[in-house]
């Protein structure tokens, strides 16, 4: 939390405040501001005035710096407030986005009343049926897996593999990535330390899939120096500009990799061989884990990889060679144990 007062002012570089501080402008407007909740009131009030945009210029100064507006904030309606200095315009907007949101609340009873019809046929046919192994679960779990996929929407592991309930702790995030050790703490480090320390899965399974956008948005990305390297903190964030980039810029070497034997293929293929590349790179960062190593090294764990083409609906499978394979970031990998279901 930041200091009240004029002496906490935070030094904001001119870059970054040309992007930063509209946000802050317009999500006041709405009561909430996250990044520089101790600001003062006098402080925003300054910041609001300066920037009413009295020609229209979508400029504005704070502390003496000049702030612009990127397109993304002047063009969203929701985060330009100040955009509507008439207050008949200001009134049309926000009956328009009462109406609208009327609208989303009744499509979202729709789909909670079919959420509810399949918890209930869950209840009735698998809970109740198998009450003696659902009361075991109550009281322990012990799944064999540790599964890390994609938040994406289509490839939900259960769903696919058939993963049931106590079966697979699973870890989902953009990009189905394991950060190295050495990046410090994530969600997904926290959850892969309770799946090896405290339940002993025997196994984890990285599962990457096809037209993955979190690897398109890697392999899109600008590089822009050293910058880029920073990883997993906040001054990743401010370099990098969003939460997605800072996040698969974990990937960075699967993507140095795929340019370097990949480059002469097409945006799509290119994409194809990161998707399975950063697999492989989030095996060997798993070894990055001293607890993951030492239990790896006494064929206690396996590490394996799989990837899922929804387009043709196959999957591979294949492990990561211990005894083959490095123990350091960007180290060299072998494979065994391949097959593909189809
Ligand atoms: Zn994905």
């Amino acid at each position: 939390m930041l200091k009240a007062g004029r002496e906490m002012v935070w030094p904001i570089p001119s870059k970054l405040a040309r992007w930063m501080i509209p946000a802050l402008v317009c999500r006041d407007s709405f009561g909430c501001c996250p990044l520089f909740s101790g600001l003062t009131n006098s402080s925003l009030a300054q910041i609001h005035r300066k920037s009413s945009f009295p020609n229209k210029t979508n400029s504005a100064q704070v502390e003496g710096i000049p702030v612009e507006f990127p397109p993304s904030i002047k063009n969203n309606p929701v985060l330009r407030p100040e955009a509507s200095n008439d207050s008949e315009d200001l009134a049309r907007e926000c009956t328009k986005f009462k109406v609208e949101n009327v609208s989303k609340a009744k499509d979202g009873m729709d789909s909670f009343v079919a959420m509810k019809e399949r918890f209930l046929s869950f209840k009735k046919h698998k809970f109740l049926k198998e009450s003696e192994h659902f009361q075991t679960l109550a009281q322990v779990q012990a799944p064999k897996f540790m599964v890390i996929a994609c938040a994406d929407s289509r490839v939900c592991p259960s769903n696919i593999l058939g993963f049931q309930p106590g079966e697979a702790l699973m870890v989902r995030n953009v990009a189905n990535l394991v950060p190295p050790f050495e990046y410090g703490t994530s969600e997904t480090n926290a959850a892969l330390e309770f799946a090896v320390n405290t339940l002993q899965v025997e196994n984890i399974l990285v599962i990457g899939h096809s037209s993955c956008a979190g690897i398109q948005t890697l392999l899109r990305m600008q590089d822009d120096g050293d910058s880029r390297l920073v990883n997993n903190s906040f001054l990743s964030f401010v370099f990098i500009h969003s939460f997605t980039e800072s996040w698969v810029n974990n990937a960075k070497i699967a993507k140095l990799r795929t340019k370097s034997i990949a480059q002469h293929l097409s945006f799509e293929q290119q994409c194809r061989h990161c998707e399975k590349e950063s697999i492989n790179r989030s095996l060997l960062n798993l070894r990055t884990y001293p607890w993951i190593e030492n239990k790896a090294k006494k064929e206690l764990i396996c590490l394996h990889g799989g990837y899922y083409d929804f387009s043709s609906c196959t999957f591979e499978k294949w492990s990561l060679d211990i005894n083959g394979s490095s123990s350091f970031v960007g180290g060299r990998y072998l494979i065994k144990d391949e097959a593909l279901w189809r």
